[in-house]
């Protein structure tokens, strides 16, 4: 990242700073996964741990897994793997694989934050804003989500000024979900911005608190063809 990009992403995240001071008690929402929290450890644990189950069987396969590092990790596990030359019947068994394991509480804490963000979450709650983490995990990844914010010091969710919110039921589509907070929060009080890494979700954002600031985070996303709204403010991590 230049001098200069550095620059203008601290400007942009200090003015939402200045801004819960100037206005005590206002939301700042963050989403967790790829916006906090980067999920590259945790899919690299999970492909090392296939690997380990094919080795005997399928060597090869095993060490095309092996080779995949954190620059050629996509979205999609399935995408990740097939450009490491995975053949299609292992594709599909990984798939199942790692469902089984991305989103249990003992993963989660493999997941590295995104650079600054427990310094900038604190900074939030030191200047007045009430933090929101809103993510699309379910209540079954509570425990996990708790211990992972609180080992990487963040302000600890159920503290004043800090609180979690994680989809009641696994099955709900996040975009349902996070529609449906958003129009909560809204009777709640005033938000001064957010943090997200999809682009359908920053519009969402935008579209219920269209004075709010909101930040779209490019590490990656699910790639759905979405136009990001002209607003949006695009930022790497939280290093300021
Ligand atoms: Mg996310």
């Amino acid at each position: 990242m230049s001098g200069a990009a550095l620059r203008r992403q601290a400007e942009l995240l200090d003015a939402v700073l200045a801004e819960a001071e100037a206005a005590p008690g206002a939301m700042v929402i963050f989403d967790l996964d790829d916006t906090l929290f980067s999920t590259a450890r945790r899919h690299l644990r999970i492909l090392r741990e296939f690997a380990d189950l094919v080795e005997s069987g399928d060597p090869d396969a095993a060490a095309l897994l092996r080779a995949i590092d954190h620059e050629s990790l996509r979205y999609a596990v399935t995408d990740t793997a097939k450009d490491a030359g995975l053949r299609d019947a292992l594709v599909k068994d990984l798939r199942d694989f790692w469902f089984a394991r991305f989103f249990k509480n003992r993963y989660l804490l493999e997941d590295d934050v995104v650079p600054g963000a427990p310094a900038y979450c604190e900074e939030a709650v030191a200047r007045g804003a009430a933090v929101v983490y809103m993510t699309g995990r379910d209540e079954g990844m509570r425990e996990g989500t708790e211990s992972a914010l609180e080992r990487h010091g963040f302000p600890r969710p159920g503290a004043a000024r800090a609180r979690l919110i994680l989809k009641p039921r696994f099955d709900t589509p996040d975009m349902a979900f996070k529609a449906e907070v958003l129009a909560r929060l809204k009777e709640e009080g005033a938000v001064a911005a957010s943090f997200e890494n999809e682009p359908a979700h920053v519009n969402l954002f935008r579209e219920t608190f269209p004075a709010a600031r909101h930040f779209l985070l490019e590490t990656k996303h699910s790639g759905r063809p979405v136009s990001l709204h002209p607003d949006a403010l695009r930022i790497r991590d939280f290093r300021r």
